[in-house]
Order: C-alpha cells, then structure tokens, then sequence
C-alpha cells in the first residue's frame, strides 16, 4: 500500500526526520491559508498523487505571494496529473499540501527497500539527488552507493556515518545525518514498511538537514497489525479494480490486455498469463483465486474480472489439488448464469475431481469452451478475444 507524502513526512517527523512546515489543502482558499499560517514569503505547493516525478509536470510550484498559491492550487485541483510514473491516464489531485519554501544548498537521494535476494534491508544513497536520479543511476552507477543492513541485528551508527562520510557529507553535519538516516530506518521497521524514498534529502543554505520529499510503501501483509497505517489508504489514488478485488479477499493484479484470467495458485496463474502471451494474446489480470476456492469465490472472481471493460474473453485455468473441479465448476456455471455473462469462456479443469466438473459444465447448456490443456487453453482464449467487438 502507498500513502502521499505529506503522510509519510508525518510518520517519518515523529522518527526524528526533519521535514518542512506544512498544512493540507482542498482548496485553493485552504492553500492560502494554510501559507499564512506557515508565515514567511515563500511556499511550496505540491500535488499530491500517488506518484513521483510530479517537478517536472507541474506538480511542484514554487510561490511568492497568496495569488501565486491560490493559481498554482487552483490549476492542479481536481485536475489529473499526468507524470511519468502515473501512467497516460494520469492521477487525480484532489489534495495539496503547503510548505514553507527551503533553500536548498545541496540535494541527495536516499531510500531503504528490501534486497529480497539478500534477506536483508538495503539503503541506498547518492550525493546526485534531485529530479534526474534515475538518469544518473543509469549512467554512472557508480554515483550510488548501497549499505546492506541485518535486520535483526538493525541499523548501526557507523553504517549511517558510512553513508554521510560516502556522500562527502561536511564533518559538522554528519550527526545530523545520522540521526535523520536512523530515523528512516527505524520508521522502516517499525511500521512494517516495503519503501522509503526520501529524494531530495537536502541540506540547506541555513545549515540544515531537511527531508524535502517522502514516499512510503507498506507490506499489505501486515497491514491488519498497523492500523494507524492501513487507515492512510487513499482508494481514489488506486486502480479501482485492484481496489475491488483486494477488499473482497482476492489476489487480483490488473493488467492493460484483453484476457481476463481466473486461476488457482500464484504459480500457475504466471504461468497463464506466459502462455497466453506465446499464444499471441495480452492477459487483462493476474488472478489467483487460491486453494479451496467455493462456487461462491468463483462467482466473486467473475466479478472482479468483469469489472474490466477490456475483457474480451474469458480464460478459466483450475488445477485442483486442495480444490476440487466439481466445486469450481459450478462456480463457473452460476457466475454466468447470474452475471449474464456475454462474453466466451474458456474452461480448462484437471486434477482432483475432474470428471464430475467436466460433466457440470457439459450439462450446463451453456455456451462454454472447455480446453485440454494449458496451451490449448491459451490459444482459444486467443482466438476468441480476437474474435469478439470491443465492450460497448
Ligand atoms: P517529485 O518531482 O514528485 O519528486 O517532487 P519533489 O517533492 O521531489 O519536488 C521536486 C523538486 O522541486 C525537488 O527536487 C526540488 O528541487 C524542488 N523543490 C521542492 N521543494 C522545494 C523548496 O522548498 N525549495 C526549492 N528551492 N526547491 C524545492
Ligand atoms: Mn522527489
């Protein structure tokens, strides 16, 4: 799960963070107000979205006077931010956050994720902060540098003077690196995150260190023991089908082809969508509906896959060891019956229970390809995607 920044500035202040003064907007009269209760002359408004890199779309506008904010807030509420993360739909803004503006002597990148190959939490850290990261990593590798933390022995002192000293951090500044580095670190831990990124982290003309930019992701898993974390969550911000599928308990992962894809087991649902695409086909979502899934599960993933205007057609794939094909099967028969379903389906059933689900779906009446195996599963659902008018 995402939060926006001006969340995970909270968090990541009562770690010991330095962040900006700041308030939240809804309006462009919120934003001026919330500048003048900031006090000073100069501000920041920022859009927030779930999303990065909104500097160079627009998103960041830096103001000088209460017209400058209220035009700056005026232009990016209720508008979609179109960034280069977000995609060419964009992200809606329906949130600003003002802040004091900081005067920036120099900027660095510093972020904590987990190094899934290691087991261990990796902190990365560049003296290149700033809007061209990216770009600079990709050139001169070698501008950034990695400390790989234990995390049950957690991080230590000389790891994070490790990482000041690498960035050519000046001596008087380097405790009040430490402490901001630690700090990361243990709202990382703490609060079961998956990502911090702090970019830019800056020191300033005044001799500061502020942390200028926040993003945070948290593991879902653990998610129902955080719940001062879980109730961050902003759906508008989501892709709603995935949002529709993960509140009623479903692994779903929604993709931009037209296939949708109901499967058991993560494994064979990947595979699945591999052999849709060596088929010649786009698969519209990952959807793994699990062991032990009830008719009722079933009629559920129908749902959420329907939710998708792409879906040309339909490919179900069940391997039932813990299942049983008879129980998907009828999943299978009423979910169609109840939802109406017009677009083909593509049944391919083995393993426990096989022969009574292949005869429910045969006697069904309805209008129901079944397939052999996977790859000819695939390349029907193939066909009949290719077959069938876009969604009205
Ligand atoms: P992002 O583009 O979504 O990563 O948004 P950021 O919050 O990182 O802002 C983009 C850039 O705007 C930063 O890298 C800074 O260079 C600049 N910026 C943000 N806040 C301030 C500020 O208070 N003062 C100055 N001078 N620049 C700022
Ligand atoms: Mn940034």
């Amino acid at each position: 799960m995402d939060i926006h920044e001006y969340q995970a500035k909270e968090l990541l202040s009562k770690f010991g963070v330095p962040i900006p003064r700041g308030g939240l907007a809804y309006s462009p009269e919120q934003a001026t107000y919330r500048a003048n209760e900031i006090g000073g002359n100069a501000w920041v408004v920022k859009a927030q979205i779930h999303a990065g890199a909104r500097g160079k779309a627009g998103g960041v506008k830096i103001c000088r006077s209460d017209e400058e904010i209220w035009s700056a807030a005026d232009g990016m509420l209720g508008k979609k931010l179109v960034t280069i993360q977000t995609g060419p739909q964009g992200k809606l803004v329906s949130r600003l956050y003002v802040e004091e503006a900081t005067n920036i002597d120099k900027e660095f990148y510093l972020s904590l994720t987990m190094d899934r190959g290691k087991e261990r939490i990796a902190v990365v850290a560049s003296a290149a902060g700033g809007m061209d990261i990216e770009e600079i990593s990709a050139k001169d590798p070698d501008s950034i540098m990695t400390v790989i933390v234990d995390p049950a022995v957690g991080m230590q002192g000389f790891q994070a003077r490790e990482i000041a000293f690498g960035l050519g951090i000046e001596p008087e500044l380097v405790n009040k690196f430490e402490r901001t580095i630690l700090g990361c670190y243990r709202a990382f831990r703490d609060l079961d995150a998956t990502m911090v990124e702090i970019n830019p982290l800056v020191i300033t003309k005044e001799g500061g260190v502020v942390a200028l930019d926040a993003k945070m992701s948290f593991d879902d898993n653990a998610l129902f023991r955080r719940p001062q974390i879980s109730e961050l969550r902003d759906k508008s911000q989501e892709d709603s089908r995935e949002t529709y599928a993960s509140d009623r308990g479903l692994s779903y992962v929604g993709l931009e082809g037209d296939i949708g894809c109901i499967v058991n087991g993560a494994g064979l649902a990947m595979a699945t969508l591999d052999m849709i695409k060596v088929s010649g086909g786009q698969p519209a979502n990952f959807l793994d509906i699990g062991g032990g899934a009830s008719p009722e599960r079933v009629q559920k993933s129908f749902r959420a896959v329907l939710r998708d205007d792409n879906v040309k057609a339909i490919l179900v794939n069940v391997f039932a060891g813990i299942n049983r094909c008879d129980w998907v099967a009828k999943g299978v028969v009423l979910a169609i019956q109840e939802l109406e379903v017009k677009r083909p389906v593509i049944v391919r059933l083995a393993g426990t229970n096989v022969e009574e689900g292949r005869k429910i779906i045969a006697e069904s009446g309805l209008n129901l390809e079944t397939a052999e195996n996977l790859r000819d599963a695939a390349e029907k659902a193939v066909a009949a995607a290719k077959q069938t008018p876009a969604a009205a």
